[in-house]
């Protein structure tokens, strides 16, 4: 069967969270901070979960980590260079003004010690692109790639937030809209689109400004 990609969005923030099928093993990509919300939707497909996988440490991204990983006893992988974000999740959340805390996520494996993660008979592959934080990941998946806050459908992801660096932010939004044209775009926030040629200068234009 060929690949499936849902996404859910749930909490404050309007996280996305992605999850990925295929032939009935699946991975789940940031789960947001609702576990409850995305649970009632995640079990309703009959798949064998393998992993949870995070674009970056945000609070926002990691809030359902602790508890999928302990309901699903699957391990979780992030780069190491957010592990700071991670554990500091619920500090980073209270200073927004949402109320409650979340379980700290246990950190099973980094990312930056892989080239891919397999999902069946597929690879999904790492690439690190710093400057929203400083761990921060696409994942590349046949046609698709799944960015977290790298840029969005019209915007660009932030440099002023925790791990945050404007030069880095810039080089990584080239290096993915130099290698991934008409690659099918999985924000973590906000719609999927497809990165055509229109959209491309688009994201340029407003990188330019930003440069200026
Ligand atoms: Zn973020
Ligand atoms: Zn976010």
């Amino acid at each position: 069967m060929s690949l499936q990609i849902f996404y859910i969005c749930t909490g404050a923030w309007k996280e996305n969270a992605y999850i990925i099928i295929k032939n009935k093993e699946s991975i789940l990509i940031d789960p947001g901070d609702n576990f409850s919300e995305l649970d009632t939707y995640f079990k309703t497909f009959n798949t064998n979960y393998k992993a949870i996988i995070n674009t970056h440490g945000h609070f926002d991204h990691v809030g359902a980590v602790e508890e999928f990983r302990r309901k699903y006893s699957i391990p979780f992988y992030i780069h190491s260079k957010d592990k700071r974000l991670v554990h500091q999740a619920n500090l980073f959340r209270k200073l927004t003004g949402v109320s409650g805390t979340n379980p700290t996520p246990t950190i099973d494996f980094f990312l930056d010690n892989l080239i891919s993660i397999e999902l069946s008979d597929t690879n999904i592959k790492i690439h690190h692109v710093p400057g929203h934080s400083e761990g921060s990941v696409v994942f590349e998946v046949e046609n698709n790639l799944i960015i977290g806050d790298l840029f969005f459908n019209d915007s660009i992801g932030r440099n002023d937030l925790p791990g945050g660096n404007l030069k880095k932010l810039m080089e990584s939004i080239s290096y993915v809209l130099d290698n991934f044209k008409n690659f099918m775009i999985y924000p973590g926030h906000g719609t999927p689109f497809l990165l055509n040629e229109a959209k491309i200068d688009r994201l340029k234009n407003i990188c330019n400004e930003y440069n200026n």
